[in-house]
């Protein structure tokens, strides 16, 4: 058998990646991601012979990743803010952008008790992230997709916390259950359906469409929630909507005909797009 040191192994994994128009990057993050071993590691070890079986194991992720698997789904997890999420074909790979949005809600509502809801919550990557921050806020997580709250649910394990977690439609699970809520946070699919040309191969060929895809240009379920709000969200109640980078004015444009009382507010991202759609509801 042949020798294969850290540094070789990496290189022929790069050129593969390359090959098939994969960023060569995901070569190191699978290597670090299936074996648990980091940048310094590998540095210190890069002439290191690589135990065979590693090889292997090795070899197959970086075909999967190669033929256009998010490397996420390789490795089963990804890191969201900073810990380990499970993550499988029924879930989003949570993005950075959303870390943001997890970011901004902490800073924005008080640890005094209040019942918050996350709405479509994947992985339970936004919820879980807040219920691990919070001591005394109530976090209720939703999803339509059974498989994505069975996610969840591992996640919330292995995070320590116990958010209340239920499976329907939008606002359903808290309507069916007389829950009003202080505060609303969603990253609900919203890429138009004529988007999907734009779209990273790998992300539209492997990443749920139930989590990606919304009617009326992307915009349909924020209007059903916005039309929705005096069902689960207490008067005065907040607001947060993960948005994509055009949809500012058309949704504070909505939110101020159904609500003239409102007054819509952006947050950019990290790149300057607008990512974050916040508001006070009142009726
Ligand atoms: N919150 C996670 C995150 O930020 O990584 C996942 C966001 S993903 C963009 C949207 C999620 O909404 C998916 O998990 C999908 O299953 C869920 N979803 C789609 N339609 C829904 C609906 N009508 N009611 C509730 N959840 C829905
Ligand atoms: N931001 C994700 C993407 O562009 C989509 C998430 C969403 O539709 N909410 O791939």
């Amino acid at each position: 058998m042949q020798r294969y040191s850290y540094k070789r192994m990496i290189e022929e994994a790069e050129a593969s990646l390359i090959l098939s128009d994969r960023e060569p990057r995901i070569a190191s993050l699978l290597l670090e991601d299936l074996f648990g071993i980091d940048r310094v590691y590998l540095m210190l070890h890069e002439e290191e012979e690589v135990p065979g079986e590693r090889h292997g194991i090795f070899e197959k992720a970086v075909a999967r990743a190669a033929a256009g698997e998010p490397y996420q789904y390789v490795t089963g997890f990804s890191w969201f803010y900073g810990y380990k999420m499970e993550v499988d074909e029924n879930t989003l790979i949570p993005r950075n952008e959303t870390e943001e949005l997890v970011e901004f809600v902490l800073e924005q509502e008080p640890d005094d008790g209040r019942t918050v809801a996350d709405i479509g919550t994947g992985t339970g990557a936004i919820g879980l992230l807040l219920q691990k921050h919070w001591h005394k806020n109530r976090v209720v997580l939703t999803d339509v997709s059974s498989g994505a709250l069975e996610m969840a649910g591992k996640n919330a394990e292995a995070l320590g916390v116990s958010p209340e977690i239920f499976r329907g439609s939008l606002f359903e699970p808290l309507t069916d259950r007389g829950i009003m809520a202080d505060c609303i946070v969603s990253n609900p699919p919203y890429i138009a359906y004529d988007e999907k040309d734009d779209m990273d191969a790998s992300v539209y060929r492997h990443e749920p469409h139930l989590a990606l895809f919304a009617d009326d240009g992307g915009m349909a379920l924020y209007k059903q929630m916005v039309d929705g709000l005096p069902t689960v969200l207490k008067p005065g109640g907040t607001v947060y909507f993960e948005i994509g980078w055009r949809q500012y004015t058309a949704l504070s444009t909505y939110i101020k005909k159904v609500w003239p009382k409102t007054r819509p507010q952006l947050k950019k991202d990290m790149n300057g797009q607008d990512r974050i759609l916040f508001f006070r509801w009142e009726d």
